[in-house]
Formats: structure tokens, C-alpha cells, sequence
């Protein structure tokens, strides 16, 4: 076909071959609605389907969306000058509108209102209000409480202190680690902790972490999580806390010629961030790519507490202990710590070396401390005694409805026997409660004469119903007290 010079035709010429032109690179594009070309109309937007509009007939088509009797008009199936027109469905009219013509964008979620904080870490307390304020929501764990009630205070005076050098003494950081079986509140603790300190938080599995360049997520990963928290104020972040779980789930494979991309490798990457560097950070995403800006945190002064359940150590130390004391007065039988229920408490860095942590790693983790298995006892005082017990959380549920909620001692022990056969620590006491509590929740508020419930071994044990009282009269036969 003869190649037609542009400049050659008169303006009917154009726009009779404007279309068939276009595809050719060194021709104009042309309006296919006004049919003016790119130098005529301005910029002209190209559309799927090899179709091209001026900016001033997007517009006119926009706004003749707008009006009703035109978008009947515009039914495209009869309106045979738009037929090559691509289909309108494409483009969400009302969606695009919106956004262009709304000056406030997408509306934003309420934040949640934070509860206030009790301390504040410019002037913190000495470590023993810390322990006190934790005594309100964690039981027990007295150890650990004040491990890490010593360690935050001295961590945020270091802080507070700007440099790390005081007096010419570098106070190092205090690190932690904490090993504790699953639902013995490791992660409940620091949790509190950085509520009532009022820091941010990044909770992070160490599963989910591995070597730069493989599929998971970098150690940055961490940091990422930090700034979120802290609604990415950098200066905010670095004086967070960083907990990682599943710390135990890095140790060295034994025997393995592989390279160990989600274990050991993971320990080596931790390495300068719990130590204290400059790393750079992607913010709002956990992954590193071109379209994700970045930011620097520096670690110096973030707080990194590692927790795992390190099943199997209780065998490294006890082989440990047995084997140390064999000999002479202090000697000891093989199965002499068998039924040692603290036995993690004597973890040693030696017995964390053996079970595959590197020594690198267990170094920069100063704060070595172990949380006990919670027996039935502990179990009972969580059900009732914390701040916000989930009993307590019951009872104001049914208080709304004023509806009284009772609890025997009986009934305790048995929710505590029933979640200690489950082996998941406190974890389980919910998940206990909230299958009998189902059909009181259901039952109870059918009935505006009931005045009080008595929930009992039996019920719990399924040999029995909950005791129910009407209001007024009967309400003397359980207690003894009458409701005014
Ligand atoms: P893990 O040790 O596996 O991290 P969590 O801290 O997640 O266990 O504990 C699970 C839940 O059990 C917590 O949310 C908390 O409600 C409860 N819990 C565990 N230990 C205690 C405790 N010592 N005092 C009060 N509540 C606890």
C-alpha cells in the first residue's frame, strides 16, 4: 500500500484515513469521536481495543453520564454512532466520579481510642511498681515478672540516658530470652508490658522468617512490623519492643548438608538487628520491592525479647545436671530431676548451644529466664483474678442483661482439670468456657424472670444444669443474701 504523506490531504482526507493510520507509528493519533488530531485536540488517551480519545471527549462522555435521559440515550446497543465505541460497563461511572469529584478521598476507619498508659518511660518507675502493675493481669510467674520488670527498667534508663556510654561504661542492652511452655503468657506478659509502658509492639513469628533472597519473610520483616505499630513514627519505633516467637523453631538442623535457610541463617540475620544497626526498613509492606519506599531504624534502643517452648531441652538439661553430678556426696540419681516441674529454669547458654542456637545469638540475648508449666491452681486464679478475668468478662455480659453470674469453687476446678487435659496452658481455659457458656448465652436472656445463675461441677462435668434462680423469692435458697 502507497504511504500516504498527512501533511498532503486536506482536513476531509484526514479523517477519513485517520483510523486505519493511526496503528502506523509515524502518524498521529486521532480522536475517534471528534476526529481531530493529537495536535489539534491535545493529549489523546488510547483505550483497549486500539481506540483513541481527546481529553475533551472523555470529559463530554464523563459528564454526559451524569445526566439520566443521555445514559438512556447512550444504551449502547442502540445508539449506532458509539457502536465501536468499547463497552461503558468499563468503567465504573459512579466508582470514578466519586473519586474525582470527592475532596475527601476515601474515608478513614475511627481509631480505636488507646487505653491510657500507666507509666510513662521518660520516668519510669522503679521495678518493683512495674512488677506491681503486672501482678493486676499476669499471675503467677513471679520470676519471670521480676526478670523482666528489671530488665525493661534498666533497658529504658539506658535509653533515657541518650548515649550508650554513661560514666564512660557502656550499659549494654538487656536483651531477653524467654522459654516457657505454650500458654504460660509469654506472649500475654510483654504484651502488658508494652501497654502499660505505652511503646509499640511487633509481635513476629520466628517461622514465618528466613534467609534474604527465599521465599518468607526477610529479619527486616520485624522492624517493618515495629514502625507500623508505632502508625510509622521512626523515632517512636526505635524505642519499641520487638517480640519474637517460635525462637526455638531457628535452631540448627542436626545432621543436615542443606543450607539451613529458615533456621540457623535466620539467627545469623538477627544478629545486627539485636545487637543495634541502622537498617533500612520498607514501611507498609514486610517485603523489599522497587514500588515500596523505604525508611532507616536504627535498633540501638529497641527492646528484642525472644520467647519459644524449646521442647525437648528439659532432656539436654537434665542429661546435663545428672551427668555433672554422678560422683561423690552431691551425686545424683538418673532420675532425680524427672519430676522437677522447674526444670527449665536451670537452663543453661551450654544446654541452648546443644539444642541448636548459635553462640552469637544466645550472646546478644543477655536475659536468659523461664516461665513454669501453669498447674491447677494457677489456671483457677487466671479464671478469676486478673483485671479483666475472663469470668469477669462473663459477668458483665450478663450483668447488662442483670442477669448475676456465679461461679463455685467446684466449677473452677473442673474448667482448670479440663484445660489441663488439653495441654495448651491457659490457652485453653477460653476455649473450655466458651463451649458451656454457649447455651447459657443463648438460653438466659428468653426468659426476663432469671435473677441469677449458679454455674457448677456438675454442669461443667455435663452430669448436671447450671442452678437457675428467679428474681426475688428463690434467690434466698442459693446464697443465703437477697437481691434488694
Ligand atoms: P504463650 O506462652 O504461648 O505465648 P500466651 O501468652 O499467648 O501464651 O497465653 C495465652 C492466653 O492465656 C493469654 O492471652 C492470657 O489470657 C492467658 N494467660 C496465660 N498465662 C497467663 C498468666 N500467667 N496470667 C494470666 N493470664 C494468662
Amino acid at each position: 500500500m502507497k504511504e500516504i504523506d498527512k501533511t498532503d490531504l486536506t482536513g476531509d482526507e484526514k479523517k477519513d484515513t485517520a483510523s486505519e493510520d493511526q496503528e502506523k507509528e509515524n502518524y498521529e493519533k486521532v480522536c475517534f469521536l471528534c476526529h481531530r488530531t493529537e495536535s489539534q485536540a491535545g493529549k489523546i488517551i488510547s483505550l483497549p481495543g486500539g481506540i483513541s480519545v481527546c481529553s475533551d471527549c472523555m470529559q463530554k462522555s464523563f459528564d454526559a453520564m451524569d445526566n439520566p435521559e443521555i445514559r438512556n440515550m447512550l444504551n449502547l446497543q442502540n445508539f449506532t454512532g458509539m457502536k465501536n465505541f468499547p463497552d461503558m460497563g468499563m468503567f465504573n461511572m459512579d466508582i470514578l466520579k466519586e473519586q474525582m469529584s470527592s475532596p475527601k478521598g476515601v474515608k478513614k476507619p475511627k481509631k480505636e481510642k488507646k487505653p491510657e498508659a500507666v507509666f510513662d518511660i521518660r520516668s519510669l518507675p522503679a521495678p518493683h511498681r512495674i512488677k506491681a502493675a503486672l501482678d493486676d493481669y499476669v499471675i503467677g510467674q513471679e520470676y519471670a515478672k521480676k526478670v523482666i520488670s528489671v530488665a525493661v527498667y534498666n533497658h529504658y534508663k539506658r535509653v533515657r540516658t541518650g548515649t550508650n556510654s554513661y560514666d564512660e561504661i557502656e550499659i549494654e542492652k538487656s536483651n531477653m530470652l524467654m522459654i516457657g511452655p505454650t500458654g504460660s503468657g509469654k506472649t500475654y506478659l510483654v504484651k502488658t508490658l508494652s501497654r502499660l509502658l505505652d511503646v509499640p509492639l511487633a509481635l513476629a513469628d520466628a517461622t514465618a522468617l528466613t534467609e534474604a533472597g527465599y521465599i518468607g519473610d526477610d529479619v527486616e520483616s520485624v522492624l517493618s512490623k515495629l514502625l507500623a505499630a508505632a502508625d510509622n513514627d521512626v523515632e517512636k519505633a526505635q524505642t519499641g519492643i520487638v517480640f519474637i516467637d517460635e525462637i526455638d523453631k531457628l535452631a540448627k538442623k542436626p545432621n543436615t548438608n542443606q543450607r539451613d535457610v529458615s533456621g540457623e541463617s535466620v539467627q545469623q540475620g538477627l544478629l545486627k538487628l539485636l545487637e543495634g544497626s541502622e537498617v533500612e526498613v520498607p514501611v507498609g509492606a514486610t517485603s523489599k520491592n522497587a514500588m515500596v519506599p523505604m525508611t532507616t531504624v536504627n535498633t540501638k534502643n529497641i527492646l528484642f525479647i525472644c520467647a519459644g517452648a524449646f521442647p525437648g531441652l528439659e532432656d539436654i538439661i537434665k542429661r546435663r545436671l545428672t551427668k555433672s553430678s554422678t560422683m561423690g556426696f552431691e551425686s545424683r540419681l538418673k532420675d532425680y530431676y524427672d519430676d522437677d516441674p522447674d526444670i527449665l529454669t536451670k537452663a543453661s547458654t551450654q544446654d541452648l548451644r546443644e539444642y541448636g542456637m548459635i553462640p552469637e545469638f544466645i550472646g546478644r540475648l543477655p536475659m536468659v529466664f523461664a516461665l513454669r508449666k501453669l498447674d491447677r491452681d494457677m489456671l483457677v486464679r487466671i479464671l478469676k483474678e486478673p483485671k479483666n478475668a475472663i469470668l469477669k468478662q462473663y459477668q458483665k455480659l450478663l450483668e447488662l442483661d442483670e442477669v448475676r453470674l456465679d461461679f463455685n469453687e467446684g466449677a473452677l476446678e473442673a474448667i482448670a482439670d479440663e484445660a489441663l487435659s488439653r495441654d495448651t496452658g491457659a490457652r485453653a481455659l477460653r476455649s473450655v468456657i466458651e463451649e458451656f457458656m454457649l447455651d447459657i448465652m443463648y438460653e438466659i436472656p428468653k426468659d426476663d424472670n432469671i435473677g441469677k445463675v449458679l454455674i457448677t461441677r456438675e454442669y461443667i462435668e455435663h452430669k448436671g444444669g447450671p442452678v437457675v434462680t428467679m428474681r426475688g423469692t428463690a434467690d434466698m435458697l442459693l446464697t443465703g443474701e437477697s437481691e434488694e
